[in-house]
């Protein structure tokens, strides 16, 4: 039997439920806000991610899906959303004279070590606000995500939030830094070492123990942030606090990736524990649209792992009436078919289900344990006595209780009318 790759994983019902109600109310959350969805290719240049989110990350040097296409051109599979969207917004020219607040969803790829939690084909839904250096377009973007993961039933998050600076005041931190690290070099990790010459930020994320004891004593950003940095950085923090969002200050917070200027967080769940404990990571990104070779454009955006968030979302409280379909011979099948296709299609949005088990014709006693394993409230019951007296029987499973409608089997929308009016009262009472 063919498996799917490693790392690559299906989601099937009914797991994809909570998948649909994430993507449902990120559409509705997002778009409340101003946001509107926007569908890149999943295949880009891979030029655009290395100037973007940089060669010195990981996500570039070691995890990007790299080929040759036959036109001898190098071209990846996606590992993230920003560049894509800045990419698509430079190359628009009716978007760029204006300011854009833009949502996508869908699969990004790194080539990692599968876990828990993390996987080589796994899916971002992400927001970007292009085109506007407002710190209080941060502070609305740190807002509707807390509002949106609390929508989604997710109520323990909290949300980290660093400043690390600009391209004006960062060099002379990171020159101090290097320093620091460089005359605790023999103590640090082989990653950590390699990264003082490559990012050094990084180093402040390491979890190995050694690590985080040198961390603990490195310099930190806030003492160099420059005045516009620190008072872009006050404001979000008033405008976070005035909203009640409830944040903590993590001066060691530095992104993965290096497009990254001033404000940086994470919505963390200690749930997750260990280093796969954040559920999604964004920031302000000043100077990514130069990287790409546009000109400096202002923004800000956020990045959320679908499998992550899933893995914290209360199951779905399904309140649609099922009602399953019971035809007991072909002939009471041919009449009752057609009518269940029109009570389906009047019943969009209108949380009744009806479960038609593979419109099986079949005897009373199979249908109804098929009934019960499917957990269906009620049962449309036709055979040849309901065929001959145009009636149909609706048995409530729950109740045991019976009773017959009229119908007219020749009139599809006025039968399938009365049936679904009659289990929308049932729902309703
Ligand atoms: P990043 O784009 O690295 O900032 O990641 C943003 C979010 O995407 C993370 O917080 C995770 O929730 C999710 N994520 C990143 N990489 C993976 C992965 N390999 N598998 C599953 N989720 C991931």
């Amino acid at each position: 039997m063919i498996q799917a790759l490693r790392g690559m994983k299906d989601i099937l019902p009914p797991e994809s439920s909570l998948w649909g109600k994430l993507q449902g109310l990120a559409s509705s959350v997002f778009s409340s806000f101003g946001y509107q969805l926007v569908i890149t290719p999943i295949v880009e240049k891979t030029e655009l991610f290395v100037r973007s989110v940089g060669e010195g990350t990981d996500v570039v040097s070691k995890e990007m899906y790299v080929f040759t296409d036959r036109g001898g051109e190098s071209i990846c599979l996606r590992p993230e959303g920003t560049a894509s969207i800045m990419r698509a917004y430079l190359n628009d020219p009716e978007a760029k004279s204006r300011s854009l607040k833009a949502w996508y969803w869908g699969p990004m790829f790194r080539y990692e070590r599968p876990q828990k939690g993390r996987y080589r084909q796994f899916h971002q839904f992400g927001v970007e606000a292009i085109g506007s250096n407002s710190p209080y377009i941060d502070a609305e973007l740190i807002y509707m995500l807390d509002v949106f993961y609390k929508k989604l039933g997710i109520n323990d998050v909290r949300v980290e939030l660093n400043s690390i600076g600009c391209e004006l005041c960062r060099p002379s931190y990171k020159d101090e830094l290097v320093k620091y690290l460089k005359s605790n070099e023999d103590k640090l990790c082989n990653d950590c070492k390699n990264r003082i010459n490559t990012n050094p930020l990084r180093v402040l994320d390491c979890k190995v123990e050694n690590c985080s004891k040198i961390i603990n004593g490195a310099p930190i950003i806030q003492d160099f942030l420059c005045a516009e940095c620190n008072s872009h950085n006050d404001v979000v923090l008033a405008a976070l606090n005035s909203c009640g969002v409830k944040y903590s200050k993590n001066p060691l917070l530095v992104r993965g990736l290096d497009y990254y200027s001033r404000t940086v967080f994470e919505f963390i769940s200690d749930k997750l524990g260990g280093r796969q404990n954040a559920l999604g990571g964004g920031g302000r990104y000043d100077d990514l649209s130069a990287q790409i070779g546009g000109q400096k454009i202002p923004s800000v955006g956020y990045a959320g792992g679908v499998e992550r968030t899933v893995l914290f979302m209360p199951e779905l409280d399904v309140k649609a009436v099922t009602v399953y379909v019971a035809a007991l011979d072909q002939e009471s099948l041919n009449s009752l078919a057609p009518i269940i296709y029109e009570c389906k299609k009047l019943c969009i949005d209108k949380e009744v289900l009806f479960i038609d088990d593979d419109f099986k014709a079949r005897d009373i006693k199979k249908h109804l344990s098929r009934a019960d394993k499917l957990g269906a409230r009620f049962a449309l019951i036709v055979g040849t006595n309901e065929l001959n007296s145009s009636s149909l029987v609706i048995k409530d499973l729950v109740e045991k209780k019976e009773s017959k409608i009229d119908v007219k089997y020749n009139e599809v929308e006025f039968t399938a009318k009365l049936i679904v009016g009659r289990m929308l009262e049932e729902k309703n009472s």
